[in-house]
């Protein structure tokens, strides 16, 4: 039988632009793909890029302060949300172009279009075409969910914090996970008076513990108003909000007068606590769910589970042979560069006959709050569970901002199995635990010991110097 393509992409994002290019590019196929948004997808567009530069541009905030310390004689002027966003704007049109050529380059065509599956082998497009191809590879990412309350659309997701005309006075952020807590830190250092509820006991479930406590601390240090097992009971517009003592602790704190709210309508809110407050926006950083609605999978026998992801092997195959699917439409490690890794097996599996499984084991990442967070491996809690283990710790205040008579602290930490006495986890709470995870990282893979990291030389003086220093366990367990 032949097929119109060898491939077909469903999906612009970081997986399916990689899949499609290595596939064309690399791999010799005949390759299409459909984005029905931007190229680029929510790393590019909506996700990473976009945040990571805003991180940037809050963290300019402490600066002054630190600077004077130093000797320096300046001061904080005023940020600018309008400049600041048409740079980005710039910047992520200059990237979707980057995305979109290297497609062109490489041979695939592609298609400005949504794509459903009408058999196991065709797909049909919203501009009413139809294709055949050997193969489908489903790349449709994920989206952000509201929680199911009444009066949840008056809230904003992460996805259009990029595009809001104004910043708001204020922000409600609900939820503790990455997204929550990375636009915390940022809106806060842009200069918005930030309430987190989280609904546990601690932000950033599934961390380390330890680590955890630490960035929590320094949120609250920092001025974000975090407020733990808490939770929005109601909410409703401003202006419908119950007027009889409808006007809650943080309105009252700004002379009982209600915000502008130029970035749309003021939101009232009741928590679990019985507090009341309005907010300029309410952010829900709620989870994301992949996004397989209404594309025709189930009808052809692709497996989706609980939440809608799409079920697949250890090759990426779904229950369908001739369909695959990557990165967060499976939402197995919904990171970009798993997504890529899983890409690559893709086509490693598929197109040159060697079958490759995605290793899903020991990947590293942070958490780009301030400070950052960053880990790898097993957390102190996961790994006792398994076996006895040594705890190696150490938390302090870092030479550049206790000289500015800063309170920040960091945390190094290693976990190390006493059997074995290979490190399996690495947490780091730093400024740039970012970049640091991701060299302890090639060690920990790698399936360094205690020893193997005593045995390597400090750079001093550095913050990352304690992880090779730490010479006594703080407890065994
Ligand atoms: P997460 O799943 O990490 O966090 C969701 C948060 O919302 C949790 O704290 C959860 O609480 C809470 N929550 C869920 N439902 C409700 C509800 N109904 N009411 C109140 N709270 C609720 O999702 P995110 O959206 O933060 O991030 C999605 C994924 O994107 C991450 O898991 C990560 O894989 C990826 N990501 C990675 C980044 C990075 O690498 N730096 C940055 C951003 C995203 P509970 O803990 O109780 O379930």
């Amino acid at each position: 039988m032949s097929f119109d393509y060898d491939l077909f992409v469903i999906g612009g994002g970081s997986g399916g632009v990689r899949a499609a290019r290595v596939a064309a590019g690399e791999a010799g196929a005949k390759v299409a793909l459909a984005e029905m948004d931007r190229y680029g997808g929510t790393c590019v567009i909506r996700g990473c890029v976009p945040k990571k530069l805003m991180v940037f541009a809050s963290e300019f905030a402490g600066l002054p302060d630190e600077a004077r310390a130093y000797g320096w004689d300046v001061s904080l002027g005023a940020f600018s949300w309008d400049r600041f966003r048409g740079h980005l704007d710039a910047e992520l049109d200059r990237l979707e172009g980057i995305y979109r050529r290297l497609l062109a380059n490489s041979g695939v065509t592609t298609f400005d279009a949504r794509a459903r599956l009408r058999d196991a082998h065709t797909v049909e497009l919203s501009t009413g075409e139809v294709f055949t191809a050997k193969h489908i590879l489903i790349a449709t990412g994920g989206r952000p969910v509201r929680p199911d309350i009444p009066n949840a659309h008056l809230g904003i997701v992460s996805d259009d914090i990029f595009h809001l005309p104004v910043l708001p006075k204020s922000v409600l952020i609900v939820g503790g996970g990455y997204i929550a807590c990375e636009f915390a830190c940022i809106l806060h250092g842009l200069g918005v008076q930030v309430t987190q509820f989280y609904r546990g006991a601690q932000i950033l479930r599934g961390f380390d513990d330890e680590a955890r406590g630490l960035v929590a601390e320094a949120m609250l240090e920092r001025g974000i108003a975090l407020h733990l097992g808490t939770n929005i009971l109601e909410m409703t517009s401003a202006d419908a909000a119950p007027q009889a003592g409808g006007m809650g602790a943080d309105a009252r704190d700004r002379g009982g007068l209600l915000p502008a709210g130029e970035a749309g309508k003021p939101v009232w809110v009741r928590d679990t606590r019985g507090h009341e407050g309005v907010y300029d926006a309410v952010l829900f950083a709620t989870g994301r769910d992949p996004n397989t609605a209404d594309m025709g999978l189930e009808e052809i026998g692709v497996g989706l589970g609980r939440r809608g992801e799409i079920v697949v092997n250890e090759y990426s195959q779904t229950g369908v042979p001739s369909v695959y699917a990557i990165g967060d439409v499976t939402d197995r490690v919904n990171l970009t560069p798993v997504a890529i890794r899983e890409a690559m097996a893709f086509v490693e599996t598929v197109f040159r006959a060697n079958p490759t499984p995605v290793d899903h084991d020991l990947i590293p990442s942070a958490v780009f709050t301030q400070p950052e967070l960053g880990t790898i491996g097993l957390t102190e809690e996961q790994a006792r569970e398994r076996e006895p283990i040594e705890v190696y710790c150490t938390s302090f205040r870092p030479m550049r901002t206790a000289f500015a008579g800063r309170p920040d602290r960091v945390l190094m930490k290693l976990v190390v199995s006493q059997a074995t006495r290979r490190v399996l986890g690495c947490h780091i709470v730093a400024p740039g635990a970012g970049e640091m995870i991701q060299l302890a990282g090639i060690a920990v893979k790698m399936g360094a010991t205690k020893e193997d990291f005593d045995r390597t030389v400090a750079v001093h003086p550095t913050m990352s110097e304690e992880i090779v220093t730490m010479r006594q366990p703080v407890r065994h367990a």
